[in-house]
C-alpha cells in the first residue's frame, strides 16, 4: 500500500505544487477564506468527494467512503486562513495581495490536505472505513474550529489528525511530539483607574501610569516567586495605553496580553492569581482596577495511540532518521485543541526548513517553505489514515 501511495504522490507531486502556489499567491484573511474555499471545493469535487460548503462559515468538508466495512470514521484537519502581513519573500509565487501573506504555511496545510485526499479517493481499498476533510477558516484568530464543530464537523468522527509546519526542521523531516504539543492560550485586559492631577503634585493625584508599572513587574516576577518553576508560564503585556500630556498624571491605563501555560492546574488557576497580583498592588496605592479575563484555546494533548500511527508510517514513508520525537512543547496556540474536546487527535510537525536558503520563523514577513514538505506531509498522513483502519483497537470497529 505505501508503495502505491508513494507513486501515486510522485505522479500527483506537479499539481500539487501547482496548488501550493495558487494559494500561496492569493491569500486570505481568517474569516474571509470565500476563493480559497471555493477552490478546495472545486479540487475534492474533481476527486469524486462528497463536498458540503459554508461550514463554519468559510469552512469546507469533504467525505469519502472506501471499499470497507469498518464503521469508524477518521478526520484530516487543514486551515486556510492568512495573516495580516506584507510579504518580502521575493518568490515567484508571493502574495498578489498587499498586506496579506501565508506565513504561517497554512496554505502548505490545505495543499498536503488535498493530496491526502487526491490519493485516497483513488485507492478506495485504503480507505476501510470513512474519512472526513476538514479545510478550516479563521486559525489564526482562534475562531475557525469552533465555528466547523458548531456546524456538525466532528459529528460522527471517531479520530482526528492535523499537521503545522516547522521551519527549524528540514523539509524532508517530521516531528512527532507525544502528549502536550502546545499551550493554553488566554487574553488578558487589566484596567489601572487611578486619579488625574498636575505632574508637579503626585501626591495629590493615584499615578496610572506608575501603578501600571508596578502590576506588570509584579506579574513578572511573581511568576518565578509563586508558581511552579517545572509548570511553564509565560505573561507578555503586548499593549498599554494612558496618558494625555507631559505634564498631567494619568487617571487610566489600559493593558492587553497573552496568557501561556501548559499544567491544567495552572492554567486553571490563573484569573484567581492575577487578580490576587492586580488588587494588592492597586489597593496598596488607592487605585481602582478592572480585570477582563478571557480563556482563548485549551492545550494539543496529543493521543499516544494515533500518535503512535503517525510517527510508525512516517517512518515508514522516509527512514527512522527523517523523523524526530520532539521533547518539549511549544507555548504557541492551537485551535486543533477544540477537537480533541470530541475525539482524541494527534498533530504531527511538518519540516519545511530549506538546506541552503536561510530559514525564518512563522509569521514573519520572509518565511518561506522548502516545497519538497508537500510530499513529506502527503505520503505518510495517507498511510497512517490506512494504517488507522487496519487497526481494530476501537470498539467501534
Ligand atoms: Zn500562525
Ligand atoms: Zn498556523
Amino acid at each position: 500500500m505505501l508503495d502505491q501511495i508513494k507513486n501515486l504522490s510522485q505522479k500527483l507531486n506537479p499539481r500539487l505544487l501547482e496548488i501550493h502556489r495558487h494559494l500561496h499567491a492569493n491569500p486570505e484573511l481568517s474569516g474571509q477564506e470565500y476563493q480559497t474555499s471555493a477552490y478546495v471545493a472545486g479540487v475534492l469535487s474533481s476527486c469524486g468527494i462528497r463536498v458540503r460548503e459554508a461550514v463554519g462559515k468559510t469552512g469546507v468538508i469533504g467525505e469519502l467512503s472506501g471499499l470497507g466495512k469498518d464503521k469508524r470514521m477518521i478526520a484530516l484537519r487543514a486551515d486556510m486562513d492568512a495573516l495580516p502581513i506584507e510579504e518580502r519573500t521575493n518568490l515567484g509565487y508571493s502574495s498578489s495581495k498587499p498586506g496579506v501573506m501565508h506565513a504561517c504555511g497554512h496554505d502548505v496545510h490545505t495543499t498536503v490536505g488535498l493530496g491526502v485526499a487526491m490519493i485516497l479517493s483513488q485507492l478506495p481499498e485504503a480507505v476501510l472505513g470513512k474519512v472526513r476533510f476538514l479545510f478550516q477558516p479563521a486559525e489564526e484568530i482562534a475562531q475557525g474550529a469552533r465555528w466547523m464543530i458548531k456546524d456538525g464537523a466532528m459529528q460522527g468522527v471517531d479520530a482526528i489528525l492535523s499537521l503545522h509546519v516547522f521551519p527549524s526542521i528540514p523539509a524532508r523531516s517530521i516531528g512527532i511530539r507525544y502528549g502536550t504539543l502546545t499551550a493554553a492560550t488566554d487574553d488578558l485586559e487589566i484596567i489601572i483607574q487611578g486619579e488625574s492631577g498636575h505632574g508637579a503634585r503626585p501626591h495629590e493625584a493615584v499615578d496610572a501610569i506608575w501603578i501600571a508599572a508596578q502590576v506588570i513587574t509584579s506579574l513578572q516576577q511573581a511568576i518565578s516567586r509563586t508558581q511552579n518553576p517545572l509548570r511553564p508560564l509565560v505573561l507578555s503585556i503586548g499593549q498599554i495605553n494612558g496618558g494625555r500630556a507631559p505634564n498631567i498624571i494619568a487617571d487610566q491605563v489600559k493593558m492587553t496580553g497573552t496568557v501561556r501555560s501548559i499544567h491544567p492546574e495552572t492554567h486553571a488557576n490563573l484569573p484567581d492569581w492575577i487578580e490576587s497580583i492586580v488588587s494588592n498592588v492597586s489597593r496598596t496605592y488607592q487605585a481602582s482596577y478592572q480585570i477582563k479575563y478571557t480563556r482563548g484555546v485549551p492545550s494539543v494533548q496529543n493521543d499516544s495511540f494515533l500518535t503512535q500511527i503517525l510517527e510508525d508510517a512516517s517512518k515508514e514513508s522516509w527512514g527512522r532518521e527523517n523523523v524526530k520525537i520532539l521533547t518539549e512543547p511549544s507555548l504557541g496556540a492551537e485551535d486543533f485543541s477544540l477537537y480533541l474536546e470530541h475525539a482524541p487527535g494527534s498533530m504531527l510537525r511538518l519540516g519545511v526548513g530549506s538546506e541552503n536558503k536561510q530559514n525564518y520563523p512563522l509569521h514573519h514577513p520572509q518565511f518561506h517553505v522548502d516545497e519538497h514538505c508537500i510530499m513529506t506531509g502527503v505520503v505518510p498522513i495517507a498511510y497512517a489514515i490506512y494504517k488507522y483502519f487496519l487497526n481494530s483497537s476501537s470498539p467501534n470497529n
